[in-house]
């Protein structure tokens, strides 16, 4: 098992002080600049059912941007369950209805889930992961949530704001592809694009300033810029680095932007860019994002 007992010990002795870990999160210095922002989340209980507002509704409410989510499910115990969208399209009467008489629960598409499975949830689906689940979230970096329901955990709800962002219908699930063998295109079209890797590859990674990659380990790894490549760990890459992904491995990648990068690896298809990354000055090393643990 890779999750709850275990997860603490790859961060370190210590790292969790004895309590029972929920959360880790991987960000470097930048703080909101960062367009994604990468989670490790382990349930114990329901999370709240909630919403997150689109770049629109978000940047009126004075905030950068809107909150796409995606979740990659590593571990699952039997019977756990993500909670997508509606059963079936209601009105905002009714679903203000709903939270008011306590049965949005039942209103709410709970499905089994997997490990291996993978939820894109674009702003405003209504969701919420069950207990059980260890999942990597990939989402847009703002902290804006609106809560419907917190199973009487007295936390605050944001009942209006969230019913007004609410997409009031069922989740539709993203189209996947697999361009090549062991390359499986996991969302693409929305916020950002998801990539899962199960196949060895090497070269020079198409990262960038202006487009950067999280690279994400979830088995295996291999190598990057030298230095080993192995989970728990999340890297950004803003420049050409170095990786190396072994056999075996899986590998996960995410980026800014609705369109697939067809060549992550730029050098196995382009020797033009090779070139122009050898004429450059400055090389920026990928960062190893810091883990913060809640
Ligand atoms: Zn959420």
């Amino acid at each position: 098992m890779w999750g709850r007992a275990v997860l603490p010990q790859a961060f370190g002795a210590g790292a969790s002080g004895g309590e029972p870990i929920g959360e880790i999160w991987f960000q470097d210095g930048r703080g909101a600049e960062s367009e994604l922002l990468v989670k490790y989340l382990l349930t114990r209980e329901t999370l709240s059912i909630q919403v997150h507002p689109d770049g629109d509704a978000a940047r009126a409410a004075g905030h950068r941007r809107g909150k796409d989510e995606a979740w990659l499910v590593l571990e699952a115990e039997p019977g756990a369950r993500i909670g997508l969208g509606l059963k079936r399209k209601v009105t905002r009467t009714a679903l203000r209805a709903a939270v008011a008489d306590g049965t949005l629960e039942t209103l709410v598409d709970w499905r089994y889930v997997r490990s291996g499975d993978f939820f894109y949830s674009p702003a405003g689906t209504i969701h919420a992961l069950g207990p059980g689940l260890a999942v990597v979230e990939i989402q847009q970096n703002v902290d804006l949530t609106y809560r419907l329901y917190d199973y009487g955990r007295g936390r605050e709800l944001q009942v209006e704001a969230a019913v007004a962002a609410a997409r009031l219908e069922p989740f539709s699930f993203a189209a996947r592809r697999e361009p090549e063998p062991g390359r499986e295109i996991l969302c693409e079209g929305g916020a950002f694009v998801v990539e899962r890797w199960t196949r060895a590859a090497g070269g020079r990674l198409a990262g960038e300033i202006e487009r950067p990659v999280w690279l994400i380990p979830v088995r295996g790894g291999g190598l990057i810029d030298g230095e080993p490549l192995q989970p728990p760990s999340v890297w950004l890459v803003e420049d050409q680095s170095r990786v190396r992904i072994d056999e075996g491995s899986q590998v996960v990648f995410a980026y800014p932007g609705a369109t697939v990068i067809d060549a992550l690896f730029v050098d196995t298809r382009s020797g033009r860019q090779i070139e122009r990354l050898d004429e450059r000055r400055h090389y920026r090393p990928p960062t190893r994002l810091e883990p913060s643990f809640r």
